[in-house]
C-alpha cells in the first residue's frame, strides 16, 4: 500500500509502505477522504508545527473518513463494508480529565498524525490504516465519504459554540472565514443565535461563509471600523491571527465572550488584559473536542448540516504536492482532501 509521508520541509514522499497488521478490537480501514488541516499544511511547508517538530517521517492527516476493510478478534461496533467516520483522538480514558468528560485535555494523549510525541503518532494519509475500534463510527444514508471527513473540523466548530455557553438570542462574530471558521458559523446557527457575522481578509473565504449561512460578511481590512464598535454578545478567534483577536476583543458587548479557536503565532503577544478587564469579557479557549465528535457526525449523517461549499476538491494520495499547494491557496480553496487512488 502506499503511504505519504513528509520526511522534511517540503519534502514529501509517496512510499510503499508493508500492510498494517490488526489485532484484537481493532480495524483495517480503507482511506475514504482525508481533509488537509492547518497543521497538516505547517508539517509540509515548515517542517514543524509550532513547537512540534518533525524529527522522523510523519503521515499527516488527522481528518479521514474510510471503510472498513477488516475487524480483529472481539470488534462489535463495525463490520468490513461499513462507511465510517474516524475520530482521531486516542485518549487515554482513564486520567482525570478522561474521567471529567473532557478527553480534549487527556494528560496522556495520542492524537493522529502529530509530531507533539516521539516516536510520531502516525496519521491517516495512507491507503490503508489500523485504528481501535472506538475510533470508528459507522454511519448509514448518502452522505459521502467527502463529507464525511468533515467530522473533525465540524466537532472542533461545535465545540468552540459548547464552549460559549447558550447562544440563543444572541449575536456573534467568527473572524476568519476558514473551514474552521466557517463551520464555527454552522454550529452557531444550530445553536439558535440570531445573526452570525463572519470577517476575513479574503473575498472568497467571506463568499464561502456566506453560502453556509452567515448573516454579514466584512473584509476586516477594508472596513476594520465596521468592528471598532461593541455589537456581538459573542466573539469567536478562528483566523489565528492577533488583530483578529483584538477585532473580537473590541466588537464584543460589556459582559460578553470571547471564544479563541484558532492557534495563534507562537511569540509573545502585547495582550488586551484591561479591554478584558473593564468590559468583563469572559475569555475562553476551545481545544479539539469531547463529545462534540459524536454529534458532528450525526449532523453529518442526517444531512442536517451541509458541508459541501466548503469542500474545494479531491486529489489521489500520488498527487499529495499538488493537493498541499491548492490548500495552502486561500484565493483558490477552503478544504482540499485526499483520497485513495
Ligand atoms: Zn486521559
Amino acid at each position: 500500500m502506499l503511504a505519504c509521508r513528509i520526511h522534511a520541509k517540503e519534502d514529501l514522499r509517496i512510499e510503499p509502505t508493508a500492510d498494517p497488521e490488526i489485532g484484537p478490537g481493532q480495524v483495517l480501514i480503507r482511506l475514504g477522504a482525508g481533509g488537509i488541516c492547518g497543521s497538516d499544511i505547517h508539517y509540509y511547508f515548515e517542517g514543524k508545527n509550532g513547537s512540534f517538530v518533525i524529527r522522523e517521517p510523519l503521515i499527516p492527516g488527522q481528518e479521514a473518513s474510510g471503510v472498513v476493510a477488516k475487524v480483529g478478534p472481539g470488534v462489535t461496533r463495525v463490520k468490513p463494508g461499513d462507511k465510517i467516520a474516524v475520530s482521531p483522538s486516542q485518549a487515554c480514558g482513564q486520567c482525570d480529565y478522561c474521567r471529567e468528560g473532557r478527553e480534549q485535555l487527556c494528560r496522556n494523549m495520542r492524537f493522529l498524525g502529530s509530531a507533539s510525541l516521539y516516536p510520531h503518532v502516525q496519521g491517516m494519509f495512507c491507503e490503508y490504516f489500523v485504528l481501535a475500534e472506538r475510533q470508528c463510527y459507522p454511519v448509514g444514508g448518502d452522505v459521502s465519504l467527502g463529507e464525511l471527513a468533515f467530522a473533525e473540523p465540524l466537532a472542533v466548530g461545535l465545540h468552540a459554540v459548547n464552549r460559549a455557553g447558550d447562544l440563543l438570542g444572541k449575536s456573534v462574530l467568527v473572524t476568519g472565514a476558514g473551514t474552521i471558521g466557517c463551520l464555527t458559523a454552522i454550529a452557531a446557527q444550530l445553536a439558535g443565535a440570531t445573526s452570525v457575522t463572519v470577517s476575513d481578509v479574503l473575498d472568497r473565504p467571506l463568499a464561502k461563509a456566506r453560502e453556509v449561512g452567515a448573516t454579514r460578511t466584512i473584509r476586516a481590512d477594508q472596513e476594520p471600523q465596521a468592528l471598532a464598535a461593541p455589537q456581538f454578545d459573542v466573539a469567536f478567534e478562528a483566523s489565528g491571527s492577533f488583530a483578529a483577536l483584538k477585532a473580537c476583543v473590541a466588537a464584543a458587548k460589556r459582559g460578553g465572550t470571547v471564544v479563541q479557536v484558532g492557534t495563534l503565532p507562537h511569540e509573545p503577544l502585547p495582550f488586551v488584559v484591561n479591554d478584558i478587564m473593564v468590559k468583563e469579557l469572559d475569555f475562553k479557549g476551545a481545544f479539539r473536542w469531547g463529545i462534540e465528535f459524536d454529534w458532528a457526525v450525526a449532523y453529518l449523517s442526517s444531512q442536517r448540516v451541509d458541508v459541501s461549499p466548503l469542500l474545494s476538491g479531491q486529489f489521489p494520495l500520488q498527487d499529495a504536492v499538488k493537493a498541499f499547494e491548492l490548500a495552502k491557496d486561500k484565493t483558490q480553496s477552503t478544504k482540499v482532501q485526499l483520497v485513495a487512488a
